[in-house]
């Protein structure tokens, strides 16, 4: 059964129709959306911004989508560009049936390929911070405010970095507890492993990538990890796709204007591998 990933979408309507494009194309049984699916939530109002996205434009196109190929499943995780309170409306969509949201804990499982998601990111200069973690635990929150929702007050509200990251596990601790399904199986992850092709910024020296990603794969070694985030990456070293241990890790990009997405076999996920632009 084919599968088709694309991430780093951020609500871009020239990009969902190319995506549209590609499903009718490729036919795909399942299509994972890798994060940062929404368009960039107002800080005064993120809740209603996003949810006016998620409403008058992504769930129409679910519908159409799965009006147009019956068969086809649709799995997401979020991005840092999400918010908790988006999440919760494409929870209840999930609940009805229209996508499903990929955890660590329970894989979707396709024609005998198990996937896993998860969509939190390291710290960022965003100021959206619900899907941000500390990498390592070990990890310095350093020092700048952002913003997170607020369930109580329904509201954003600030919170500094040194408050905000040691309330909540790291994205270290969130990998230390999950047992990996039984081969073969995949890992969709937003943040590409830190230290590869897949994860470098123009003007930014290092790599930017995630240690705790990274080390998960290595530990566990899915046949595969699709990745985003970093959608500058491929573009500038080149490279789409890395061997990560015994794992075959992947971003396919993103730019504003011309869609960057891979398609795979379930049977073969690594030998079928293939990307819609580059070679
Ligand atoms: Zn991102």
């Amino acid at each position: 059964m084919r599968v088709c990933f694309t991430s780093d979408l951020h609500g871009t309507p020239v990009l969902y129709d190319q995506l549209e494009a590609l499903l009718d194309q490729e036919r795909p049984a399942l299509l994972i959306l890798g994060g940062d699916l929404c368009i960039d939530a107002l800080q005064s109002d993120p809740k209603g911004t996003q949810a006016a996205f998620v409403e008058s434009d992504l769930v129409p196109r679910l519908k159409r989508w799965r009006r147009a190929l019956p068969s086809l499943r649709v799995a997401a995780i979020p991005g840092n560009h999400e918010w908790v309170c988006t999440w919760d409306i494409l929870a209840a969509h999930a609940r009805r049936g229209l996508l499903e949201l990929l955890n660590l804990q329970s894989p979707l499982v396709l024609n005998g390929l198990s996937i896993l998601g998860y969509g939190c990111t390291p710290p960022t200069p965003f100021w959206a911070k619900d899907f941000e973690r500390l990498d390592l635990r070990s990890d310095d929150p350093g020092n700048f405010d952002g913003l997170c929702w607020d369930a109580a007050s329904q509201k954003p509200k600030r919170c500094a970095a040194r408050e905000f990251f040691p309330t909540r596990p790291s994205m270290e601790d969130d990998f230390a507890v999950v047992t990996p399904p039984s081969d073969p199986w995949v890992l969709v992850a937003h943040a590409p492993p830190y230290g590869t092709q897949l994860d470098r910024l123009p003007h930014v020296a290092g790599p930017v990538g995630s240690r705790a990603v990274r080390a998960f794969v290595e530990r566990s070694a899915p046949c595969l990890s699709l990745h985003g985030h970093i959608h500058e990456s491929p573009s500038l070293t080149g490279g789409w796709r890395e061997r990560v241990g015994r794992t075959l890790c992947v971003n396919p990009g993103q730019e504003d204007a011309r869609l960057h997405a891979v398609v795979f076999s379930s049977e073969d996920p690594v030998g079928t591998l293939r990307h819609n632009l580059f070679p």
